[in-house]
């Protein structure tokens, strides 16, 4: 039978509930578990996808195509195993299937009512990922912080979901933080207490207290927080700030989360976690034997999780290499033909990242301009190669005024377009492309030679495509379209023939990027930027 864990979070968002989920899940699965994460957000839009990073950072997109929290990502990155539209579930999503049974008749006769058509629908959301089958172990992961108004429903949901499968087949790990009071020279457990009162309240006591500190808790403390908060005091678990979140599972598993954690669900303890290739990655990243420069343009680069699976590609990538990547986010919309130079110097490699509308392109494109002609290593996602086949169009082909239809409808070149299934479409959430796609690589091309195949599959997230009726002029010119869908003939990837490395694509390879598995673009775009460097 499958168990169930549940993480919530108390005294203030932002402690890492996603990274403890992962950490947990990664030592249960190093120790034979199969295991798997969800995570239910209480804002009421149906997903993450029409949301401004500024709102909620980066949009996650799954195998399926479903537009996710960025957490999905953590996930990912520490299990190497996919996520899907399961995984992540949002109030709003609740209500638009109950409204939608409700007009089909499924409740007939009744008033439709939080309680119980709400908790039945996030009840049987939690159950779907546990009947499927393929996991031992489910960790539902829930959004905000206790005591929020729009929590209620899900906590309500996990009070009656725990007494229906019984106490021994699920738990509820509480995350809080002990804050360290500097002028009193004290940790303090009164939050804690008060949040854990909270959660009793609508009937749930925690079983396990993750408590994220700056300073270690010692005995006396975590004594007091298992007396006042009626948890024994080896379910009272240190979270200490770590300087990587790759370190969080080694250290849950110093403090014997996963010991409890099985004990309390009655599973067999089975072999100590195997965290051998875990650790190996932590001591490349940990000794790095050389450091790369690397720009990362784009135009929410103010906001630290906007890029988020970028940037932790970056770390799969430079420990892949042995080699410390510096991103340093540079703003687009601050680039020109003046500073482009200036802003640029120093860097050993340049990335142009996804996203929508035309703020800062035409920085983008100087950028390419700049690191084409300087043979500076270029990797483009998304709208980055967008803007690659932009700026080779209006500089190496001479098509005057080379646009995107999104930038500007009326362009005279308009190298990249809507797809035709796109046009017809009115709505704008979850309209787009999305999800995996395969793509062809031509033999002979630096992108079969990277993957080290020709067949592969990426997620994509975009509207707009390569406009096939200039293919032959750019690759006659020397940008090949070296990855083609192979169903619809649609163009994947760009790079350049006389060029170190210039190799864009229309999908979003940072999504596959896990510390088992580090994305062979991002590490081969590493290593370039790597041997940029030694040139100099
Ligand atoms: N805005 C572009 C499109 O929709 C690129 C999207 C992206 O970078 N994810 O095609």
């Amino acid at each position: 039978m499958t168990k169930y864990i549940f993480v919530t979070g108390g005294v203030t968002s932002s402690l890492g509930k996603g990274i403890i989920s992962a950490s947990l899940a990664k030592l249960l699965q190093a120790r034979g578990y199969r295991v798997t994460i969800q995570k239910f957000d209480p804002y009421i839009n149906i997903d993450p996808g029409t949301l401004n990073p500024y709102e909620h950072g980066e949009c996650f997109v799954t195998e399926d195509g479903a537009e996710t929290d960025l957490d999905l990502g953590h996930y990912e990155r520490f299990l190497n195993v996919p996520t899907s539209q399961a995984n992540n579930v949002t109030t709003g999503r609740i209500y638009q299937n109950v409204i939608r049974k409700e007009r089909e008749g499924a409740y007939l006769g009744k008033t439709v009512q939080v309680v119980p058509h709400i908790t039945d629908e996030i009840k049987s959301n939690i159950r779907i990922l546990g009947e499927s089958g393929d996991f031992d172990i489910v960790i539902t992961e829930l959004g905000g912080t206790v005591g929020d108004i729009e929590s209620l429903p899900f906590i309500e949901a996990v009070r009656q979901f725990r007494w229906e499968i019984g106490y021994n087949n699920s738990l509820v790990i509480h995350l809080t933080l002990v804050p360290y009071l500097a002028a009193a020279g004290e940790l303090k457990t009164k939050p804690t207490q008060h949040s854990v009162k909270m959660l009793l309240e609508y009937g749930i006591q925690p079983d396990i207290l993750v408590c994220r500190t700056e300073h270690h808790i010692n005995q006396d403390i975590r004594r007091k927080i298992a007396q006042f908060c009626n948890v024994n005091i080896n379910a009272v678990v240190e979270s200490i700030d770590a300087s990587t979140i790759y370190d969080v599972p080694l250290l849950m598993l110093k403090e014997q989360l996963d010991k409890t954690v099985l004990t309390k669900l009655k599973l067999p303890h089975k072999n100590e976690p195997d965290l051998e290739s875990w650790k190996d990655f932590l001591g490349r990243l940990k000794n790095p034997t050389a450091e790369v420069n690397i720009g990362l343009i784009g135009k929410y680069v103010e906001l630290q999780d906007a890029y988020k699976s970028i940037t932790e590609s970056f770390i799969h990538a430079g420990a892949r290499n042995e080699c410390k990547v510096r991103v340093h986010s540079l703003h687009s919309e601050g680039i020109t033909e003046e500073n482009v130079n200036e802003k640029l110097a120093g860097l050993d490699g340049v990335l142009v990242a996804p996203g929508f509308g035309s703020r800062g392109i035409e920085g983008k494109i100087v950028a390419i301009k700049h690191v084409r002609e300087k043979n500076i290593p270029f990797f483009g996602i998304c709208l980055g190669m967008q803007c690659a086949v932009i700026e080779f169009g209006r500089n190496v082909l001479k098509l005057d005024g080379a646009h995107s239809t999104e930038m500007n409808e009326d362009t005279h070149h308009a190298v990249i377009s809507m797809m035709e299934e796109q046009k017809k479409i009115k709505n704008k959430g979850g309209t787009m492309r999305l999800g995996s796609y395969t793509c062809e690589l031509k033999k002979g091309s630096k992108a079969a030679a990277i993957y080290g195949k020709t067949r592969i599959t990426e997620r994509h997230r975009h509207r707009y495509e390569f406009n096939n009726d200039y293919l032959k002029q750019y690759e006659e010119a020397g940008m090949l379209a070296s990855g083609i869908n192979p169903e619809n003939n649609l163009v994947e990837i760009v790079e350049l023939k006389n060029h170190p490395f210039f190799v864009a694509g229309q999908f979003h390879p940072e999504l596959k990027s896990t510390v088992a598995n580090p994305h062979p673009l991002f590490v081969n775009f590493v290593a370039a930027s790597l041997a940029n460097k030694r040139k100099k």
